[in-house]
């Protein structure tokens, strides 16, 4: 029997992690998964480590925290208005980016969107097809159109402001209604979800989705289904007009944040001037990520997934992007059957790693089908 060369021995025998690693696994993302199991795991395979009662206990509060707020804006206007811009919404990105499954477990207008589901009275229609199809594009706009009106109105008017957040709820709430899970806010038109889902590519915390029970297949690619892939599973579909929204508000993302803060406390400029320029700033973004997109030697998934890093580490200290997540920078493993990460063929890239051609790899989005269908496997929660 000869000794193998260095270069013939295999890699020997897997080293254990080491105890820190265990601990962060543990802390961030729940028990390892056993050989066998989905590494990126759907909702109802994630550890869930508080009932749903708390959950539902959160909403309540999270519900009338808003309420008080829209009346604070009433009645007592500049402190309302400061807790407003300068506590809570500086605070969201950082959750988004963090723990984003915290934040859609206890959000006031996904409470009031899912009260009528839990409360037996939602109509549950399927979405109509200019809705799913179209959604991510209103969002996009409802987004863009009012953090930019944040400049000549919602800064310093508190009763607009206050109006805005009732009609909000309100809109989310009748979305609940109407159309069956998410698909009538959360998951389509909330203003909020292209943020969510650029800054939430791939969570230090992964918290379940507390909503869905069950899922009821509302929405593609669904965020609160799986969180570690869905954005990835959105900028790999094969349908293009699925992906160019996503692309545009990633490409667009950067530039209008850094002309917003910028302009935004410019006191020696009109507000048109103010908003000429915040427009060359949100094209000029624009334009440098579809040059790049043309120049660089990375797919169009890959950039459409870094390219709003700058803006997260603008808001967070902490921000790494999706090179936060070890599979990226392991690439992809080959024992991995990708069928497992988004219940379609196998996700080449988007997930672990990237292939060098510039085309979008086959059926990385799970369907709505396979989305019910998990419900259905053993272990999974029961239908309520
Ligand atoms: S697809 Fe399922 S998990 Fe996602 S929002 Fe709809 S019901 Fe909830």
């Amino acid at each position: 029997m000869t000794t193998p060369t260095p270069l013939q021995r295999g890699p020997g025998p897997a080293r254990e992690p080491s105890a820190i690693a265990l601990a962060g696994e543990r802390v961030f993302l729940g028990p390892i998964p056993k050989p066998g199991q989905p590494v990126f795991r759907n909702y109802t395979e994630l550890p869930r480590r508080l009932p749903i009662s708390v959950w539902r206990a959160a909403r309540v509060v999270s519900v009338m925290a808003y309420v008080a707020l829209v009346a604070g804006l009433f009645i007592s206007p500049a402190g309302a208005l400061f807790a407003f811009f300068q506590v809570i919404v500086p605070v969201l990105p950082i959750l988004f980016f963090v723990a984003p499954g915290l934040w859609r477990n206890i959000c006031p207008l996904a409470a009031v969107n899912q009260a009528p589901r839990v409360l037996g009275f939602t109509l549950a229609f399927t979405a109509p097809s200019w809705l799913r199809r179209y959604g991510f594009l209103i969002a996009l706009a409802l987004f863009f159109g009012i953090t930019s009106a944040r400049i000549a109105i919602f800064n310093t008017n508190a009763r607009a402001t206050g109006i805005l957040l009732a009609v909000t709820i309100v809109s989310a709430f009748l979305g609940g209604v109407v159309v069956k899970g998410k698909s009538g806010w959360c998951s389509s038109i909330c203003p909020l979800l292209p943020l969510q889902r650029a800054y939430g590519q791939t969570p230090f915390v992964t918290v379940p989705n507390s909503h869905c029970q069950p899922c009821v297949g509302c929405t593609k690619n669904c965020y609160d289904f799986k969180p570690q892939v869905a954005h990835q599973a959105d900028v790999r579909d094969t349908d293009s007009s699925w992906v160019s929204p996503r692309k545009l508000f990633a490409a667009a993302l950067p530039g209008f944040v850094l002309g917003f803060f910028t302009l935004a406390s410019s006191t020696d400029l009109t507000t048109a001037h103010v908003y000429q320029r915040l427009a060359l700033y949100f094209l000029g973004g624009i334009a440098s990520f579809y040059i790049l997109d043309a120049l660089l030697p990375v797919t169009s998934g890959m950039l459409t997934a870094l390219y709003p890093v700058p803006h997260r580490d603008r808001r967070s200290a902490h921000s790494v992007g999706p090179l936060a997540d070890p599979d990226y920078r392991r690439g992809p493993d080959p024992e991995l059957d990708h069928s497992h990460v988004c219940g379609g063929p196998p996700l080449r890239a988007g997930v672990g790693g990237w292939p060098s051609g510039r085309s979008g790899g086959p059926g990385s989005g799970h369907s709505a089908r396979d989305q019910g269908e998990a419900q259905r496997r053993p272990g999974t929660l029961r239908a309520r």
